[in-house]
């Protein structure tokens, strides 16, 4: 009896010093924009759900085996920058003078530590990049040619511009989809040990010009992440979303404010860049696991999972 009192109570303390042990959270998005449904064929809705499907069960199953969310979100973006549907990696949008240039951020919202790259045009996975640059090298942003160089030297898988010539048919996509100028991707989760990360990638936004830099790889712009607060990761029109400082006004809100997640995400999104003209939106995660997903335009891939056995998909 004595003993059994004993187990209880060490549950309770422990339970006490870590309420949320064992709660784990993930969320991922593939763009959002001004798109209908009729715009969609159902196989083409059908080959979103499984690819965004297939992306998320790959963070999921490091979070549930008690991986690291930095792992969860990295691999996740990387099979989603692997799949041409998205505007990340492989099915990146082109510039005004038909190249790629891509940009990802991650960020550890454990230690603060962040890694970004931008204009990069022969990444095969600019995040895996994004995330040597947050841990091999003592600087946060690197961009173009000098980005390049620091993969090579760090034995980053490269690929030419054969490799970024998309199929046919994400060609027939991507002409439904262009006006949208939609389709990056990110990924926000909470692990077991209670540390929070976030990553985005993306091609940017069609036609772009003159070295122009999105907000993806802006950390507090499109990327950010704080054990404190939340993680989040954005898609929309970049400028507003660099101009607002979208992913850590959020953040500090819930941090100077207390706001909730939910309210917060809510404030920025629907308020404030809507109001600023900004379209676009988030998905975001606190350190208790409540997932908030919310875009001011009519529709964003989105999906989410947690400990609870919640498992969502949504576009529109
Ligand atoms: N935010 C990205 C950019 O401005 C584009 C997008 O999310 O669709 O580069």
């Amino acid at each position: 009896m004595k003993k059994i009192f004993i187990v209880v109570l060490m549950l309770v303390i422990l339970g006490k010093q870590n309420p949320y042990a064992q709660t784990w959270a993930i969320a991922l998005h593939g763009g959002a924009g001004n798109m209908m449904p009729e715009q969609f064929t159902k196989e083409q809705l059908d080959e979103y759900q499984r690819e965004l499907s297939n992306a998320l069960q790959v963070g999921i199953n490091i979070l549930k085996g008690g991986g690291k969310s930095l792992d969860a979100v990295e691999q996740v973006v990387r099979y989603l920058e692997d799949c041409p549907l998205f505007n990340a990696g492989k099915g990146s949008v082109y510039t005004h003078e038909g190249r790629i240039e891509l940009d990802a951020a991650i960020m550890d919202g454990n230690t603060l530590g962040a890694g970004a790259v931008a204009s990069v045009r022969d990444v095969k996975n600019p995040i895996s990049l994004a995330r040597k640059v947050m841990e091999a090298s003592p600087h946060v942003l690197l961009v173009g040619s000098g980005a390049s160089e620091f993969a090579r030297l760090q034995g980053v898988e490269m690929a030419d511009s054969s490799y970024f010539f998309t199929s046919k048919r994400w060609e027939e996509i991507q002409r439904v989809l262009s006006r949208e100028k939609m389709g990056t991707v990110g990924c926000v989760a909470l692990d077991i040990h209670g540390n929070l990360a976030a990553a985005t990638s993306t091609g940017g936004m069609t036609n772009k010009r003159w070295g122009r830099v999105g907000d993806a790889p802006i950390i507090g712009a499109g990327t950010y992440a704080n054990n404190a607060t939340c993680a989040v990761s954005a898609t929309g029109h970049g400028e507003f979303f660099i101009r607002n400082t979208v992913a850590h006004d959020i953040s500090a809100l819930m941090e100077y404010q207390n706001l909730s997640l939910n309210a917060a995400v809510e404030k920025v999104i629907m308020l404030k860049l809507a109001k600023a003209g900004g379209r676009g939106g988030v998905i975001a995660v606190d350190r208790k696991g409540n997932v908030s997903m919310m875009m001011n335009t009519s529709a964003m891939f989105r999906a989410h999972a947690n400990s609870n056995g919640v498992l969502s998909f949504a576009i529109f």
